[in-house]
């Protein structure tokens, strides 16, 4: 039994690993991508700590690489701000606008964990750009055409109002995202799109001084390409080894 375990399982998933690694094209990273940073160790995939993030900031001094952060957690503003600007950095904020109009988001975080208004206005006072995670970070492929539209409109429309500048960078909840939902989010003003895991890799609480150097250059191969392809496969909502059939990025974003 562990032997043919070992033959039909384990191999064939190091030779596709092996493939990936050494025969699969480099992909150009745009966006590095962060969810929570803590004060302590961190207890998942999406948080890194406050060392770490500051070595991350240390590497990526001067460097052009987007810096971003999903969902909108209280700790963006508590933590990584302070660190950021004593580097000189910017980022961009996604923002799960509901969280600011007080709607129920879909997601593991309380409402209190979020960052208030006040805080994204500091933001984007001091150059960050704020930018919409639709607003209650649901699947946006599973939904129907008003719902899709009600989602990106009214993230940006919110967000607008209250930092009164134009909001057009969009990040899909759990990386999910089809043809029909860029086509959408483009009729209604959205020019620039973060995916995780096709333009935008994140920040791993393992990585090491090696690994983020060769993400803030932009572009990867190798290990570091394959783990950042399987990790957002195991995003809430995203079955695990679940591959998209769309999983391809779009010919007219290239
Ligand atoms: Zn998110």
């Amino acid at each position: 039994m562990i032997e043919a375990t070992l033959i039909f399982i384990f191999l064939p998933l190091l030779v596709g690993i092996a493939a990936l690694c050494f025969l699969g094209k480099r992909k150009k990273i745009e966006f590095i991508l962060f969810h929570r940073i803590s004060k302590n160790f961190p207890k998942s995939l999406s948080e890194v700590s406050v060392k770490q993030f500051e070595k991350f900031c240390k590497e990526v001094k001067n460097n052009k690489i987007n810096i971003a952060f999903d969902d909108g957690h209280k700790s963006v503003f508590d933590l990584a701000f302070p660190i950021l600007k004593k580097y000189n950095l910017t980022a961009t904020a996604f923002v799960a606008s509901g969280i600011i109009t007080g709607e129920k988001i879909d997601d593991f975080y309380s409402t209190k964990d979020m960052m208030s208004a006040e805080n994204l206005l500091e933001l984007s006072a001091n150059g960050w750009e704020i930018a919409s995670h639709s607003v209650h970070h649901l699947d946006l492929t599973l939904l129907s055409e008003s719902d899709l539209l009600s989602e990106l409109e009214n993230s940006k429309n919110d967000l607008e109002n209250l930092i009164g500048k134009p909001v057009k960078s969009l990040s899909f909840p759990y990386g999910k995202w089809n043809e029909k939902v860029i086509e959408t989010a483009k009729t209604i003003g959205y020019e620039k799109f973060a995916i995780y895991g096709l333009n935008s890799i994140a920040i791993l609480p393992f990585d090491d001084r090696n690994d983020m150097k060769s993400k803030i250059s932009g572009e990867i191969g190798g290990l570091t390409k394959v783990i950042s392809t399987i990790i957002p496969h195991f995003a809430k909502g995203t079955p695990m080894f679940f591959w998209n059939k769309s999983y391809k990025f779009p010919k007219h974003l290239k």
